[in-house]
C-alpha cells in the first residue's frame, strides 16, 4: 500500500487482552459498513446500533447505559447541557394547541423556553404552585400533554407530591417530567414514583469538577423514544465523547462527594438555622421545612444545595458581605468541588405563587474543603451581615434623632 494511503488508514490493532477499567474515548462523525447494503440498510440499526457519530459512540452509550440503570429507566438520551434536556424533553412531545403545565419554581431558564419559544409555537403554558395539588387538577386541561416538576424547586425548594401529581396526570393521559439535578439519581427516583421523564444537569454533581456542561433525559418507556429520539436527530443535537468521558470520570465518585457534601451541608444549615439575621433556612431535610414530610416519603438522601433566607432589615447587606468570604467563590452553577455562594434573586421567576421574603436569598453549595475552614467562612460572613445592619440602623435613628 502507498505510503500516503497508510498515513490515512487506521491498522487493525487487537484489543485482545486489553481489558481497562474505564471506556475510551470514541471520537467519530464518520461510522463505517462492511458493503453497501450493510450502509443501505443503516437506519434498522435503530437507538442501539451505531450509525453515525451524532446518533452515539461506545463512550457515549456507556455514560447512557450507567444514567438508565440509575434512574431505572428504558433509555437516557444525553444533550449539551441540563437546559437543552429540559427543553427538549418537553418540546418532543408539544405541538400547536397543546397545553403545558409547569411547577412555578422550575428552573428560571426552563421558564423563559416556555413563555418566549413555547408560547411561540402556540402552545399553552400555565405555572402551578408545587405545593398545591388541588392547584394541579384545577389547570389540568383536555389540551394538556406534560405536567413539568421540578422537585426540590430551584432556590426556594419546595418539594412536590410527585406520586399524587403523576396519578392526576396519568388518569387524564398526561406525561409527567422531572427535573432531578438536586438530588441526582442517589438521592431521588423520580420514575419510581411516578415520573415518565426525568431530566438531570450532569454539569452539577454528577461531572462534579464545573469544567463540563451536559444533561440526560431519561424515559421510563420506550414508547417515549421515538419522539425524543428523532427530534434531537433533526435538530442536530448530541455529546462530544469527550466531554462524556469527563462526565464519566467523575460519575465514579459522585457516591462519596455527595455524601460528604449532603452531611456538611445539613450541619451547616442546622447551624445557619437559628442566627439573629437569618429568617428561615430552605433545607428538604430540616425538619421545619415545610416539605419535609414529603422529602422524607420519597427521597434517599439530600444534596449539598440549600438556601438561606434573611430578615428584612438584613438582606440588603447580604451581597455586599459575600465579599468577605475567602474559601467560597461566588458563582453560578454547584455540584463541584469548590463551594459556591450565589445571591439569588427570585423577583419575576413566580407567577402561580408569591413570595413576601426579601429579594435575595444566598444560595450555598457545600463542595469538599475544610468543613471548619468553611464554616470559618462563613461565620465571618454572617458577622459582617450582623454589623452593616447595626450600622444602617443606628445610622437611621441618627439621621431621625437629627432631623427631629
Ligand atoms: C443548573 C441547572 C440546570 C441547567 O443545567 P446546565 O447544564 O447549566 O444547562 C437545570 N436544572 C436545574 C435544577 C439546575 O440547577
Amino acid at each position: 500500500m502507498n505510503d500516503l494511503t497508510q498515513c490515512v488508514l487506521t491498522p487493525k490493532i487487537s484489543t485482545e487482552g486489553f481489558d481497562p477499567l474505564g471506556v475510551g474515548v470514541h471520537r467519530a462523525s464518520t461510522i463505517v459498513f462492511k458493503d453497501a447494503v450493510a450502509y443501505a440498510s443503516r437506519g434498522d440499526r435503530g437507538h442501539e446500533g451505531y450509525s453515525y457519530g451524532l446518533y452515539g459512540t461506545p463512550t457515549t452509550r456507556t455514560l447512557e447505559a450507567k444514567l438508565t440503570k440509575l434512574e431505572g429507566g428504558a433509555w437516557t438520551f444525553l444533550t449539551p447541557s441540563g437546559q437543552a434536556a429540559n427543553a427538549l424533553a418537553v418540546l418532543s412531545f408539544l405541538t400547536a394547541g397543546d397545553h403545558i403545565l409547569i411547577a412555578d419554581t422550575a428552573y428560571p431558564p426552563m421558564r423563559d423556553f416556555a413563555e418566549t419559544d413555547l408560547k411561540r409555537l402556540g402552545i399553552g403554558v400555565e405555572f402551578f404552585d408545587p405545593q398545591s395539588l388541588n392547584d394541579v387538577a384545577a389547570k389540568i386541561n383536555q389540551n394538556t400533554k406534560i405536567v413539568w416538576c421540578e422537585s426540590p424547586g430551584s432556590t426556594t425548594m419546595e418539594i412536590v407530591d410527585l406520586p399524587n401529581i403523576a396519578a392526576l396526570a396519568h388518569e387524564r393521559g398526561v406525561l409527567v417530567g422531572v427535573d432531578n439535578t438536586w438530588a441526582t439519581p442517589l438521592n431521588f427516583k423520580p420514575l419510581e414514583h411516578g415520573a415518565d421523564i426525568v431530566t438531570e444537569a450532569l454539569t452539577k454533581f454528577v461531572s462534579g469538577h464545573s469544567d463540563v456542561l451536559m444533561g440526560s433525559i431519561t424515559i421510563k418507556d420506550t414508547a417515549l423514544l421515538k419522539p425524543i429520539r428523532s427530534l434531537i436527530g433533526r435538530m442536530g443535537i448530541g455529546v462530544s465523547p469527550d466531554d462524556a468521558s469527563l462526565v464519566l470520570r467523575g460519575f465514579e465518585t459522585l457516591g462519596v462527594r455527595l455524601r460528604h457534601s449532603e452531611k456538611v451541608a445539613l450541619d451547616f444549615a442546622g447551624k445557619i438555622e437559628g442566627h439573629p439575621v437569618v429568617d428561615q433556612v430552605l433545607h428538604p431535610a430540616l425538619r421545619t421545612f415545610p416539605g419535609h414530610t414529603l422529602w422524607k416519603r420519597d427521597f434517599l438522601g439530600s444534596s449539598g444545595v440549600f438556601s438561606v433566607v434573611f430578615k428584612q432589615e438584613a438582606a440588603a447587606h447580604v451581597a455586599a458581605a459575600l465579599d468577605t468570604l475567602e474559601v467560597f467563590a461566588i458563582g453560578a452553577s454547584w455540584g463541584g468541588t469548590r463551594s459556591l455562594a450565589a445571591p439569588m434573586s427570585i423577583d419575576g421567576f413566580r407567577t402561580a405563587t408569591s413570595w413576601d421574603g426579601p429579594d435575595v436569598i444566598l444560595r450555598l453549595s457545600i463542595g469538599l474543603e475544610d468543613e471548619k475552614e468553611l464554616w470559618a467562612d462563613i461565620e465571618r460572613f454572617l458577622d459582617t451581615v450582623v454589623a452593616q445592619t447595626i450600622a444602617a440602623s443606628s445610622g437611621r435613628q441618627t439621621k431621625a434623632a437629627s432631623n427631629g
